[in-house]
This record gives structure tokens, C-alpha cells and sequence, in this order.
């Protein structure tokens, strides 16, 4: 049998709008692990890409690109609002991450997150060939598969979530539980980051549906449904071609004296999210400043804040919140012309993001709860001199698999400070000994690896 075709659906295109001086609209295609990894699939497997191509109420024919084609699905300014922002953004986004901001359930909400759902399903049902697979992604379109199936039950389908799966105390929280279930197990394969996703979703399957569940596998209406964990990585070559760039070294020792040559930098690089932690590990740098630990003139804090979900009130509030704390440090230890914290409230392009990586010496990754974080797996890559430390918070994903990090319990403030010190006075030969086991498992789990095996697994479920 000739190879099975692939979809790829997710809630955005690979693709990015820019409108040039003339008028005319270019796309090009957008950064990130997710579009490196299935660029060469798709090519492979004449792919189609099925999203939205972020803007609201315009469904622009978007070129394809490298014979990858491109389908849009509109979005107007109600499902933006309900769906993206609302369903996703405010009751899933914070119920999948340990309600660590208060989830909010809204009827219609759930209503633009069935009715966008159910559109990017029939979208989908009509650009797929005869028995392609198809790979559904995120939190977005839990709904998918199971819509998919209904209309075309000739697809292979996968789903992939890219954040945690709750523990069923949380799930049972969500008023429309039972459907939201069966939507993803409307798929044939459904990967999760770790284990402990796929688990909380074998348990939870098997109770609030009654099915019977046999390790990783649960019989559906006759079907066997497999969940389990596959880990998703970065683009390793990348990283690294970033790390070796004369460029980018150059750019990095810049960055160094621009900070006014200190001993040791602090990186921290998150999109500006309560999940991530920043308002912790401010906390923790002013305390040790605090405490004379350590000293303004020798150790520096860099944090990248990459907007985010700006409508949303969360993040308004977290705004706030993290600017007043870095204010409240700089007032209080900055000196003219010199701060305590350089505070980024910016998005930066690769090259610029590895430089940083190349200047930090702790990276400091502390998260209340991330699916994986690809921020500590790039830092790693892109170390290919071996230096710098990685403090990684243990309720991430990356936690998993990189036990040679300098693992931390975010809440607890005080171990937090104990180990950022330990990375900062770690003899070189021992933080030279972690990244070097942390590189090798890094290299060889790449994002290329990790799509291979899923649609590996998604093909041929028997092996
Ligand atoms: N990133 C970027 N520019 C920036 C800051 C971050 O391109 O100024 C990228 C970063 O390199 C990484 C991604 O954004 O690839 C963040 O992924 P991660 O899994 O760490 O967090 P997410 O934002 O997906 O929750």
C-alpha cells in the first residue's frame, strides 16, 4: 500500500503575515521546534497544515510552502474572544496547569469552543485524502478528534497534548468533563508530555467513562485507543549551529559588557505567563540581595518577558505584579546606570535568544508547572562550550528527563535560593560534568526523533 498521506491540524499555521511598504502580504514561515520538526515529514508525505492564520474574520489563501499546502480556517472576532481567549486561554490554560490561577467556566465559551472545534473538523474531513493520517495538536481542539472520525472514519488520527494533562481532582472540575474526554478519544494514538499525563488520562477514561483500560491501551466503542508519553524536543542542529555562530558569540560577549562585566549572570527567558514562575524567582534574587549572599556589582538578573495574552486579566494582573517586584529591586539595589534586574518586556529572534543562552551562566527555569519547557532543552543545545548551569524547576516536563539540572521545588523559596547559590559556586569542572550528560541525552532525543516515533506509532500500531 502506497504511504499514508499527512495532516497536520493546529490552531495556528506555521506561517507568519507581513505586509511589505508596497502593500503586498508575504508569508513566511514562522520559528519554532514544532514546524522544524514536520517540515520534512510533511514534504515527505505530500502534507497538508490546517489553522488559523491569525487574523480576525479573513481566511487569506496562504501559498504553500515547499509543497507543503496551507488551508486556512477563520476565526471572527466572537470565536477569538470565546474560544481562543476565553475556553482555551482562561478555563482550560489554567485548569491543565494545576489551577494555578483560578480557571473560569463560561456555557459560551464551551459553545465557540464546540462550534470552532466542529469547523476545524469538517475542514479537515474535507482536505484529507483516503485513509491519511491525521495529527491534531493541543489543548485547542481536544473536540477534533472524535468530530473527525464521525464525518470520515477512514483517517488514522493522533492527537498530541502539548501541556499537562490534569490529575482527575482537577479534570472533574470541568462542567462538560465526559464530552471533552471523548473528544480525544476519538483519536487512534494520544501522546502526552510525560507519563503522568498519559496516566492521569488512563485513569480518568476508565472511571468517569466506565472503559476498560489495559496498560496504555483503552477499548473504545470496539477500537483501541493508546495513550501514552512522547517527549517533545527542539531543533537541536539549530541550536547548536546558534551556539558555534561567530556572530552570536560575539553578540554574547557584547551582551556581557553591556551588563557591566559581572561574575555571574541569571538568565531567566519565559513568555510573561503565571505558569511560569517569574515573580518566584524574583523573589528568591531579592532575598539573597537581601541577605548579602550575593552582590549587585558581581551577580546579575536578566529576564526576557515575552508578552503574552495581553487582553487576558491574568495577565494584565501578572504584569503588574512582576514589574512592581522589579522595580521594588532595582529601587532598592540598583545603582545609577546600573540595575539589579534588566527587566525585557520584548520578543527576540533566535540568534538574539542564543546570544542570551550563551551570556547566562544559571539559567534559571522555575516554573509552578510547564508541559515541557523548551527553553531549558535550547539552553542545553546551545552550550556547546559546556558552560553555564541549568536550574530547572521539577514541575516541568524537562524535569523528567534532565536529573543532572539543578532540580527545584518552586514554592519553596528558600531551597530555591540554596540552589541557585549552589549553581553559581559550583566548581567548573562539576556544572561542565552535568551539561555534558544533559547535552548527549539532549542530541540524541531531538524534535526530529520525536516525530518519527509518534507517527511511527500513529502508523503502525502493532509494532
Ligand atoms: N522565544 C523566542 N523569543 C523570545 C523568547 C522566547 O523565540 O524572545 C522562544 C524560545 O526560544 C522557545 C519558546 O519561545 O522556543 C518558548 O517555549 P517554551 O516551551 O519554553 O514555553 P511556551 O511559551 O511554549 O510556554
Amino acid at each position: 500500500m502506497a504511504r499514508r498521506s499527512l495532516v497536520v491540524v493546529a490552531n495556528r499555521l506555521p506561517v507568519d503575515e507581513t505586509v511589505r511598504p508596497d502593500g503586498t502580504v508575504e508569508w513566511s514561515r514562522s520559528p519554532g521546534g514544532l514546524v522544524s520538526a514536520l517540515h520534512p515529514v510533511l514534504i515527505d508525505r505530500r502534507g497538508t497544515w490546517i489553522g488559523w492564520s491569525g487574523g480576525i474574520d479573513s481566511a487569506p489563501d496562504v501559498p504553500d510552502a515547499d509543497g507543503i499546502r496551507m488551508r486556512t480556517v477563520p476565526l471572527s472576532e466572537a470565536d477569538y474572544e470565546h474560544y481562543y481567549e476565553g475556553y482555551a486561554n482562561s478555563t482550560l490554560w489554567p485548569l491543565y496547569h494545576d489551577a494555578v490561577e483560578t480557571p473560569a467556566f463560561h456555557r459560551r465559551w464551551w459553545e465557540a469552543y464546540q462550534r470552532v472545534n466542529l469547523r476545524f473538523a469538517q475542514a479537515t474531513a474535507e482536505y484529507a485524502e483516503r485513509e491519511s493520517m491525521v495529527w491534531v495538536q493541543d489543548y485547542h481542539l481536544q473536540l477534533v478528534p472524535a468530530m473527525l472520525r464521525e464525518i470520515r472514519p477512514d483517517l488514522r488520527i493522533g492527537f498530541f497534548m502539548h501541556i499537562p494533562f490534569p490529575p482527575a481532582e482537577l479534570f472533574m472540575q470541568l462542567p462538560r468533563r465526559a464530552e471533552l474526554l471523548r473528544g480525544i478519544l476519538g483519536a487512534d494514538l494520544v501522546g502526552f508530555q510525560t507519563r503522568f499525563g498519559a496516566e492521569n488520562f488512563i485513569r480518568l477514561a476508565g472511571r468517569l467513562l466506565n472503559l476498560t483500560t489495559t496498560g496504555a491501551q483503552l477499548a473504545v466503542d470496539g477500537r483501541i485507543v493508546r495513550a501514552q508519553a512522547f517527549p517533545i524536543s527542539i531543533d537541536v542542529d539549530e541550536m547548536e549551529s546558534l551556539g558555534r555562530d561567530r556572530d552570536v558569540i560575539a553578540r554574547a560577549k557584547k551582551l556581557r559588557e553591556d551588563l557591566g562585566d559581572p561574575d555571574k549572570v541569571i538568565l531567566g527567558v519565559d513568555r510573561l505567563d503565571y505558569t511560569k514562575g517569574i515573580e518566584h524567582r524574583l523573589k528568591a534574587y531579592r532575598e539573597l540581595l537581601t541577605a548579602g549572599r550575593i552582590k549587585v556589582q558581581d551577580t546579575v538578573m536578566v529576564q526576557v518577558a515575552v508578552p503574552s495574552r495581553e487582553r487576558v486579566e491574568h495577565y494584565k494582573i501578572l504584569k503588574d505584579k512582576v514589574e512592581r517586584e522589579v522595580g521594588r529591586i532595582n529601587g532598592e539595589f540598583g545603582r545609577v546606570g546600573v540595575p539589579a534586574v534588566h527587566y525585557l518586556n520584548q520578543s527576540f529572534d533566535r540568534a538574539e535568544v542564543a546570544a542570551l543562552y550563551l551570556a547566562a551562566d544559571v539559567m534559571a527555569v522555575t516554573p509552578l508547572r510547564d508541559g515541557m519547557n523548551l527553553v531549558a532543552k535550547e539552553y542545553i543545545a546551545a552550550r556547546v562550550d559546556n558552560g553555564g548551569a541549568l536550574l530547572l524547576s521539577e514541575f516541568t516536563g524537562a524535569a523528567a528527563e534532565l536529573p543532572e539540572s539543578y532540580l527545584i521545588n518552586p514554592h519553596d523559596l528558600d531551597g530555591l535560593k540554596d540552589t541557585l547559590v549552589r549553581a553559581l559556586e559550583a566548581s567548573p569542572p562539576e556544572n561542565r560534568a552535568r551539561m555534558r550528560a544533559m547535552r548527549r541525552h539532549v542530541r540524541a532525543h531531538d524534535v526530529r526523533a520525536w516525530a518519527t516515533a509518534y507517527l511511527r506509532a500513529l502508523e503502525h500500531p502493532g509494532r
